[in-house]
């Protein structure tokens, strides 16, 4: 096992602060900023433009990329960096469903992140071609599959409640009426283990700046099955996806492999403040990330239910059925939050009345979990919570 408390003092965290909101943004790792200011310095202050290819700047969309492909079971080469998440969600289906013209049906879960589904939608107009976005239960997915579905498109750990799917077998089952799947893998990458090539996902996407800490507004990743990746045609075609985006012809031809996924010009410095980030997972082994995670979860649901009855879980109770975070339902679980917030525990809030809580070994450990224990029993039973104050909604919440 590794010692996680060597690795806690690689993360700045505020003096006084209980940080459980990794799961929106992680916190800041020391080393990036250092790395960061040396990229401005030596590279874009020295070099300039020369920077693109003396430093490596073109490269790193790829590079990086395999960086965050070993954390996801993804082989080298699978895996590109750049735009938002919601961007790589339309590229992602816009290619699968190119790929089974003949279906209509994008099956999705009720559990799916907003964007995905909105992004599908916007896509699906535009197409124009008769798709329909077919939305059920969680639970219900699997037996919704059939002929007529061209996608899958799930994101695997609700951002809600932190319910996770099973990749391999719904893989398996969306493979046997032929349909093809899309990971989102927003909520699991860094925080379980995942692995691509096992689960022989055909595309998986997901963004940087949540359990792998790669700044706000980090680039997102794209992965395609390698032997669907020069099949697969971008909807997004962009010249950097282009096969020779320095010929400069007035024609676009798909570049090769997961390159194709790519479309302007990489954001240098997110991706070095990502890449700084990556370091920390050197010699990490997932398996062993999880099962902390399991032991921090576990503790916090227990305390919690022992102390505050009024908190009832939202989160699947079994820890194998759960991502790396812990909801709780409570009806004024906005003010409760703000109240926390206020007192150093930082989680978020989800409507309507989602109190929501990651937790990682990586910055986190039991002595926090029972602090942060002890100031939530505190808010609640004296209730804090109850001043007008706390019930002003912020913009994000
Ligand atoms: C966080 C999250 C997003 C955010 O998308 P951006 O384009 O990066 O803003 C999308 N989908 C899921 C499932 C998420 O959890």
């Amino acid at each position: 096992m590794i010692d996680f408390s060597a690795i806690k003092t690689k993360f700045y965290i505020p003096e006084g602060l209980i940080y459980l909101n990794g799961n929106s943004l992680g916190p800041l790792p020391r080393a990036v900023k250092d790395h960061v200011n040396s990229i401005i310095q030596d590279e874009w202050g020295e070099l300039i433009i020369r920077a693109w290819n003396n430093a490596g700047w073109m490269d790193m969309p790829r590079r990086v990329g395999d960086r965050v492909g070993h954390l996801i079971g993804a082989p080298a080469g699978s895996v590109v960096m750049g735009d938002t998440l919601s961007i790589k969600v339309y590229q992602a289906l816009a290619s699968a469903l190119e790929m089974r013209p003949e279906r209509k049906i994008v099956l999705s879960d009720t559990g799916n992140f907003p964007t995905d589904l909105y992004m599908a939608e916007g896509l699906m107009r535009s197409l124009d071609k008769g798709h329909q976005l077919q939305m059920v239960e969680p639970e219900d997915v699997e037996t919704a599959l059939n002929d007529d579905v061209a996608v899958l498109m799930l994101t695997q750990i609700d951002y809600r409640t932190g319910r996770m799917h099973d990749m391999a077998a719904l893989t398996r089952k969306a493979h046997d009426v032929g349909a093809l799947v899309i990971w989102d893998l927003a909520h699991s990458a860094g925080a379980v283990p995942v692995d691509l090539a096992g689960c022989n996902a055909d595309f998986a996407v997901g963004c940087t700046y949540k359990y792998l800490n790669g700044s706000p507004g980090a680039p997102a990743f794209i992965y395609v099955r390698p032997d669907l990746a020069d099949v697969a045609q971008p909807a997004l075609s962009g010249w950097l996806g282009h096969e020779a985006p320095f010929a400069f012809d007035l024609d676009y031809r798909a570049g090769e492999g997961i390159d194709r996924f790519r479309v302007g010009t990489p954001p240098v410095l997110q991706l070095s403040a990502l890449d700084a980030s990556l370091d920390i997972w050197e010699g990490i082994d997932m398996a062993d990330v999880r099962m902390k995670s399991i032991e921090l979860t576990e503790l916090f649901i227990h305390e919690i239910e022992r102390r505050c009855p009024m908190l009832t879980l939202a989160s699947p109770r079994n820890p194998e059925l759960r991502g790396s975070q812990v909801s709780l339902h409570f009806e004024q679980g906005y003010a409760a939050m703000k109240a926390a917030i206020a007192r150093g525990v930082i989680g978020d809030f989800r409507a309507p009345n989602i109190m929501r809580f990651g937790f990682t070994p990586l910055y986190i450990d039991e002595a926090d979990v029972m602090k942060a224990v002890e100031i939530i029993d505190n808010v609640m039973s004296t209730r804090a919570w109850d001043c007008e104050e706390y019930r002003i909604r912020q913009a994000v919440t």
